[in-house]
């Protein structure tokens, strides 16, 4: 591949062409990355956040601009692009406040004797890889608390949406004309073989967010040099819905919990269980919510586009096996006859884990909901699966929403609410949804190297 063809999901159209880096010049980045290390690393820390903070200046500078790339490159409506690009000033805003805090040393005893602290100190240089649902945004999970703590960095942005990666680029190019220095933050472009070759360079760290099997894969790759790594992985994520749950609003929760960007979120909303006193006033409730997402490419819609063919397949391909094994549609289900890659709200019911739909990542608009005689075989099943991104419990009784959410196997469990992110808080997979956290207080420590200062 010498170079990508970005085509727009909202109509297939040729959005731009990009060259592809080389092996020379992923070699390079490398290299660059870790000749300014040294000067990078050795700067207070209050220096590295105060260009940060002119980061979120020129990001303000050019968000509407940022929106439409975003918009344009991976189909999400414009409202929520621009959504998505507020979110990094939120999370720039986070790191610059907070991760000089939790950076700073922590003397663990003094006696006259002697002393022992423990530092954070910055890792090297960090492999930043990234996929194409929040284009704009995840990048920046990775990047800014590499920049913070000290690290230098290398992204390689996701092959389905390269110019959105490219305007991240373009500010930290603008950030140089502040005082970045230069090859502190390095960019690749490329797809999976460049993002294997990125991953087999002499890097101290790979921060990941993608599918699982491309984190298995980083893992083995990792391994010859014991990367350190950080695995934010896919999700099947389950909700469950009890009998005092406040059904029209559990079903609007649930139902945009599901469809939020085309279902293209590793929390989506991937399964329901609603006990059976509920199950038929939720239903004919989710089928009116399901009815009315607005999908399309204009300023009142919901959701866009899938991102691309190869989404759409899995999507039919998964609601196909369910209808074969006695599913049946309630809403949608099926692609418009139209440019673009588009897929209709679908709603589906009478499923069972023997079907993909139950079990395997869809990535898409589909939402299907199964009776459960009782809240315990509402966990088993919810448990019954290999990943834990998040969960969602929704009850009016509160004390109960936070016992269920114990016994649920997940990195977050939210009650009354879809899963998601919140500044400030943990963020990561239990099971095979993935290793270590991003946000939250253990975020910019992971980026870190933990080191025991003895002092005699
Ligand atoms: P993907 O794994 O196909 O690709 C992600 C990135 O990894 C891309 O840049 C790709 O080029 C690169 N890549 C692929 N294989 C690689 C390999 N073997 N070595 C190195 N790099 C490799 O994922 P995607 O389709 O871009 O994104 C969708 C997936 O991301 C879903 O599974 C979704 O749940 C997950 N995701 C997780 C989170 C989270 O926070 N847990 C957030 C967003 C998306």
């Amino acid at each position: 591949m010498n170079e990508i063809v970005s085509i727009s999901p909202l109509d297939e159209s040729e959005f731009g062409r990009i060259k592809v880096s080389s092996r020379d010049e992923i070699r390079l980045a490398v290299k660059k990355a870790r000749n300014a290390f040294t000067e990078w690393s050795a700067k207070p820390i209050e220096e590295r956040v105060s260009l940060l903070l002119e980061l979120k200046q020129l990001i303000k500078k050019r968000s509407k601009k940022i929106a439409r790339v975003i918009h344009f490159e991976m189909g999400k409506p414009e409202w929520s692009a621009l959504a998505e690009v507020q979110s990094v000033i939120e999370s720039i805003d986070f790191h610059c406040n907070n991760d000089p805090q939790y950076l700073k040393p922590v003397t663990l005893s003094r006696t006259k004797k002697e002393q022992h602290v423990q530092l954070f100190e910055p890792l090297g240089v960090i492999g930043v890889i990234t996929p194409w649902n929040f284009p704009f945004a995840i990048p920046f999970d990775g990047v800014l608390p590499s920049l913070v703590s000290g690290s230098t960095v290398v992204l390689k942005p996701s092959e389905q949406t390269p110019f959105v990666g490219l305007e991240v680029k373009k500010i930290f190019d603008e950030l140089e004309d502040k005082g970045l220095p230069s090859n502190v933050f390095n960019f690749v472009v490329g797809g999976k073989d460049e993002g294997k070759f990125l991953v087999k360079q002499d890097i101290d760290m790979v921060s990941f967010v993608g599918s699982r099997k491309a984190g298995i894969e980083i893992m083995r790759d990792s391994a010859p040099k014991l990367h350190r790594l950080i695995l934010e992985l896919g999700g099947k994520d389950p909700a469950i819905v009890c009998e005092d749950a406040d059904i029209e609003k559990t079903a609007h929760g649930v139902v945009h919990g599901a469809m939020r960007n085309c279902g293209q979120v590793c929390c989506s909303i991937e399964r329901v269980y609603v006990v059976r006193e509920v199950y038929d006033e939720f239903i004919a409730l989710a089928e009116k919510e399901t009815r009315a997402i607005k999908f399309g490419a204009g300023k009142n819609a919901y959701i866009g586009p899938l991102i691309g063919e190869f989404q759409r397949k899995i999507v039919k391909e998964h609601l196909r096996d369910a209808i074969k094994k006695g599913a049946r549609v309630l809403v949608g289900g099926r692609s418009p006859k139209r440019k673009g890659f588009w897929f209709e709200p679908t709603l589906v019911v009478n499923v069972n884990h023997k079907m993909k739909l139950m079990k395997e990542e869809t990535f898409g608009p589909l939402l299907p909901v199964m009776k459960v005689k009782s809240i315990d075989e509402a966990v088993r099943l919810a448990n019954d699966s290999i990943y834990g991104l998040t969960a969602s419990i929704w009850t009016e009784d509160r004390e109960k929403g936070k016992r269920i959410a114990r016994r649920l196997f997940a990195g977050t469990v939210t009650v009354n609410r879809r899963g998601g992110v919140k500044e400030g808080c943990p963020w990561g997979g239990a099971k095979q949804s993935g290793i270590g956290r991003q946000m939250g207080l253990d975020s910019v420590r992971s980026y870190t190297e933990i080191k025991h200062l003895w002092i005699k």
